[in-house]
């Protein structure tokens, strides 16, 4: 673990279960589209229930929006800055492109800060 024991961040980084920051939240990889971002019904480890009622991740779309503004700011910004003149076309092919890129690690980073929200770190 990269921060202090305990830290979200140890959970919402590396996508780990939001109770004891080891087992894992996804049913696969980030970036296997066979079961998009699916969660598991509960951690291997602590045997944490992910799911506190029906469609409980519905609410990580809130996340998700913010996050994927902040990304096309960023972007925005980013690709004005090394074209160095602002091209409505050319800014929202980047953001296209981004967006599509990093679209299942963004589904799946907000639904891991959407349960960080509600559980919180117990240790071992
Ligand atoms: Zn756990």
């Amino acid at each position: 673990m990269i921060f202090k024991k305990g830290n979200k961040l140890n959970s919402i980084l590396p996508i780990r279960c939001p109770q004891c920051h080891k087992g894992k939240f996804l049913e696969k990889p980030v970036y296997n589209f066979s079961s998009f971002t699916k969660v598991r019904s509960k951690c291997e480890h602590c045997n944490l229930n992910y799911s506190l009622e029906p469609s409980f991740y519905f609410g990580s779309m809130y996340i998700s929006y913010g996050i994927g503004v902040a990304i096309m700011v960023a972007t925005s910004i980013i690709s004005n800055w090394i074209t160095n003149v602002f091209s409505f076309k050319a800014t929202f092919i980047a953001i296209c492109a981004v967006l599509l890129i990093l679209g299942p690690y963004i589904n799946a980073l907000s639904k891991i800060i959407w349960a960080n929200i509600f559980f919180k770190y117990r240790g071992e």
